[in-house]
């Protein structure tokens, strides 16, 4: 694989930095894109498609041959232990050599900026509960929100991008931090067999490098907590993020993982102290949301969420954004499901209900507790009258 020398130019409002790439699939050309406005954050360097294009160059066995200029303490890291932890994880994936026109130690300091991706959702917000509304010294404070466009948007592409950066705008609005929208075609050089939860990792991280002439730290939301992090052969790559992030790092661009000290309830807790998650809490997994509000209310995230903010009192902070009368309608079921459930996460919230004294309704309990189902019809109307007795 070949990657040409960085080409940085202006198409319209936006600024377009493009390399060609050429490799045993053709040439085609890898682009990123963002406003004019924050030209002065974008990198001449080639670490960018550099992190980018690692993981298809393992998957087809292609040695790189990088024009342009990139960071030493990546090579280093690139060249050797990242290529290790990254084989372990996908065992199909090839170790390949790296051969730079151009290494350049850094410098001068780390630049002022601090970016995190922002998604609306609860990773999101701890991190801002954390690192914007807390008193924090000012080297971990957020100075910029990012959306990026390197493949979690799925089969709804750019257009699907778009449209959920525009729903985000007013919360990055009401938080006052400017949201940059970082498009870029990336995700067209990874196969099927390199899907987004496997790789997100060094796709958002290549954004974050693109940008490293105005950002110098950049932090990403953990998926998962500290004893859950391992290295081994799994299908996402969130589970390494505390030990490849410092490995994309360079010395002027700080990545790191944040938030693996908290478990899902308490992240979900924490969130309530940022008080634009209350108007803008955007979690939603239903693609066919009709209830008017941002979140349906009854998908399988949006009752998790909601059972946790019920349990910890914190329901009616969210009536704005979420439908309360369509969860009413199901939170007698979904406590039912809590009660029975072996997964971790939802056992978590049992647990949490049961520290706080937290009186489960009546009719979840008997159900839970009878493992009754209604078999008849004439039992159906019986649970029906139930039901409507415990929810009054
Ligand atoms: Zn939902």
């Amino acid at each position: 694989m070949r990657i040409g020398k960085p080409d940085i130019y202006q198409e319209g409002n936006q600024i377009k930095y493009r390399v060609l790439v050429e490799s045993s699939s053709g040439n085609e050309t890898l682009w990123y894109s963002l406003h004019e406005a924050c030209a002065d954050l974008l990198s001449n360097k080639s670490d960018a498609p550099l992190i980018a294009l690692l993981m298809p160059a393992m998957a087809s066995g292609e040695d790189i041959y990088i024009s342009g200029v990139v960071s030493e303490r990546l090579i280093y890291n690139l060249s050797g232990p990242i290529q290790n932890v990254l084989q372990r994880i996908i065992p199909s994936l090839q170790r390949v050599n790296i051969y730079p026109e151009e290494v350049c130690p850094d410098q001068r300091n780390r630049p002022p900026g601090v970016a995190t991706g922002f998604s609306g959702g609860i990773d999101s917000f701890c991190i801002l509960a954390d690192h914007h509304h807390s008193d924090i010294t000012d080297q971990f404070r957020i100075t910029h929100l990012l959306f990026n466009n390197v493949g979690s948007h799925g089969s709804g592409g750019e257009r699907l991008f778009k449209e959920r950066y525009k729903r985000l705008v007013p919360a990055a609005n009401l938080l006052g931090l400017p949201f940059l929208m970082i498009n870029s075609n990336v995700d067209s050089f990874y196969s099927k067999q390199l899907g987004y939860k496997q790789t997100h990792t060094l796709r958002n991280v290549s954004v974050a490098l693109l940008l490293q002439e105005g950002i110098g730290r950049y932090m990403y939301a953990s998926a998962y907590g500290y004893s859950e992090i391992f290295i081994g052969p799994t299908y996402s790559l969130g589970y390494s993020d505390a030990i490849t992030l410092p490995l994309l790092s360079t010395d002027t661009l700080d990545a790191f993982s944040v938030g693996s000290e908290y478990s899902r309830v308490e992240k979900t807790l924490r969130v309530v102290e940022a008080p634009e998650s209350h108007r803008m809490l955007d979690i939603c997994v239903n693609v066919n949301n009709a209830s008017g509000f941002t979140n349906c209310s009854t998908c399988w995230k949006c009752l998790r969420t909601l059972a946790t903010l019920e349990i910890g009192g914190h329901l009616e902070h969210y009536s704005s954004c979420f439908d309360l009368d369509a969860y009413k309608g199901k939170r007698i079921d979904y406590f039912t499901t809590l009660l029975g459930s072996h997964d971790p996460l939802l056992k978590e919230i049992v647990q949490y209900a049961k520290d706080r004294n937290y009186p489960f309704p009546v009719y979840s309990r008997v159900k839970h507790t009878f493992r009754i189902e209604p078999i008849t019809r004439s039992s159906k109307r019986v649970w029906r009258k139930l039901k409507h007795l415990a929810h009054k």
